[in-house]
């Protein structure tokens, strides 16, 4: 096998299949290869209907071979190391690969140490979560018969910021249907200061919040869990401390730095893991002072090497990580590089900040955040040929597109590389 090309990829998820397939949609004589470990690709935006018993995981996963197309050189390895200066990856198992352009689609790690006794409470089975296992939420969410139910998010960036409290929308429509929310609280944590940034979203889920009857807790950073005793602690990290008083069983207890700890007993927990950039990512020269791939907002060229591009859940953007996000971003960097070699210089095509959310507010409700840069709402002009006309509000058509059209949307045409 040759060892060099003239476009590498690290990572065929999302993003790296999407830009191998549009590259070569606008020039089939490219030379590209993408380096990607696994042998499957899942469509993960519906692990939270998994969780929620709406959706079968088999229809999440398609073999990777089946969705990088022939022309693309697929190196089943991981990168290990890059070296911009030389244009030179390092690989697991093929050696030295090195590259005329080099595109970064790594996507994230979970990183469950970040919280103490996290990795325990996970391996054993008393933290669920859908962003490793949502068939097992699937599972808790079944066998739990009342008592406190838990959901929060830890202080990291994380992939679809919107999916912690999701799975607790649905959690508390499935706790109602089975008559077992009157024995129920249902509590959903955040280390943010609101449920959601963007504001006539805001106002529809604080609505949500009231009609579950959810104690919704801002401020609350979950620091350390405790599997045996079934136990989770948070830090509070806002000023108003008398908010924090949330039930009989709840514990406040001064720490010696002054903060204030919360312990909660917990009959079942689900948790998004802290996540960060691949270590050989954050600890390289490529990243940024928060350990993400340092690339310019608006042309996902990276900063210091113009050969060198990036996009997804491994970029350092002030926006949220999701796949929506990477359906705009793929034709920017595709663009940009197609330039790149025909000019030498980058086109003026530019990445506005889009990323999308789709809120599950229950089974058969959602509302559709979609934003920029700016965190105003943008909602998609196309919305309206499926009637929907204001889709910051709950919409049974919205749950359809979320369980039929974007899967379809994911499958037929982002991963063709057709822009949409
Ligand atoms: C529970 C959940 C719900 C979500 N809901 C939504 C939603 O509703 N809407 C939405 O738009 N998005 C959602 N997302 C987020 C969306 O799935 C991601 O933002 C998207 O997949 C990011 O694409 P990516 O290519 O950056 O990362 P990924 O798709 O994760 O792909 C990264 C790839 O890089 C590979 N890789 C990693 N390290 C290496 C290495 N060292 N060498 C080579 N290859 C490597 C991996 O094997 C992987 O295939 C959700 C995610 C989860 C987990």
């Amino acid at each position: 096998m040759k060892s060099h090309y003239q476009i590498l990829i690290i990572g065929g998820g999302t993003a790296g299949i999407m830009t191998a397939t549009s590259l070569l949609s606008k020039n089939k004589k490219l030379d590209i290869a993408l380096l990607e470990p696994s042998q499957k690709h899942f469509y993960q935006p519906a692990w939270t209907l998994v969780g929620a018993g709406a959706y079968s995981f088999k229809r999440t996963e398609k073999l990777t071979h089946k969705l990088i197309p022939r022309n693309v050189t697929w190196i089943q390895d991981y990168a290990i190391k890059v070296n911009p200066e030389q244009n030179m990856v390092e690989t697991k198992s093929t050696g030295i690969l090195t590259y005329d352009y080099l595109v970064i689609a790594t996507g994230l790690v979970m990183e469950p140490s970040l919280i103490e006794g996290l990795p325990e409470a996970l391996a054993n089975g008393t933290v669920c979560s859908n962003y490793i296992n949502p068939e097992y939420t699937w599972e808790v969410l079944q066998n739990f018969k009342g008592g406190n139910a838990i959901f929060t998010q830890p202080t990291t960036p994380i992939k679809c910021g919107g999916a912690p409290q999701k799975i607790a929308y649905l959690a508390a429509d499935y706790f109602k249907r089975k008559k077992i929310a009157s024995r129920t609280n249902l509590i959903f944590a955040t280390p943010g200061s609101v449920i959601f940034g963007v504001k006539p979203i805001r106002e529809t889920l604080m609505h949500v919040i009231d009609r579950y009857q959810i104690l919704f807790r801002h401020h609350w950073a979950p620091v350390k869990i405790d599997a045996k005793q079934k136990k989770v602690f948070f830090k509070y990290t806002g000023e108003e401390e008398n908010e924090c008083i949330l039930t009989k069983d709840t514990t406040l207890q001064e720490e010696s730095s002054g903060n204030t700890i919360i312990e909660l007993p917990f009959d079942m927990l689900h948790l998004a893991p802290p996540q960060a950039a691949p270590k050989f990512i954050r600890e390289s020269v490529l990243s940024s002072s928060s350990g993400w791939l340092a690339i310019d907002h608006h042309s996902m060229q990276h900063k210091k090497f113009s050969n060198i591009f990036g996009l997804g859940d491994v970029a350092d953007l002030p926006t949220a990580k999701t796949g929506a996000a990477v359906r705009k971003q793929v034709p920017v960097v595709v663009t940009n590089i197609l330039h790149l070699i025909a000019t030498e210089k980058i086109s003026d095509k530019k990445y506005n900040g889009y990323s999308s959310c789709p809120l599950v507010t229950g089974y058969n409700k959602m509302v559709l955040a979609e934003f920029d840069y700016t965190g105003n709402f943008t909602p998609d002009p196309k919305l309206k040929q499926l009637l929907i006309f204001n889709s910051d509000k709950e919409h049974r058509r919205l749950w359809f597109l979320k369980k039929y059209g974007l899967p379809y949307l994911y499958w037929k045409k982002m991963m063709r590389g057709k822009e949409v």
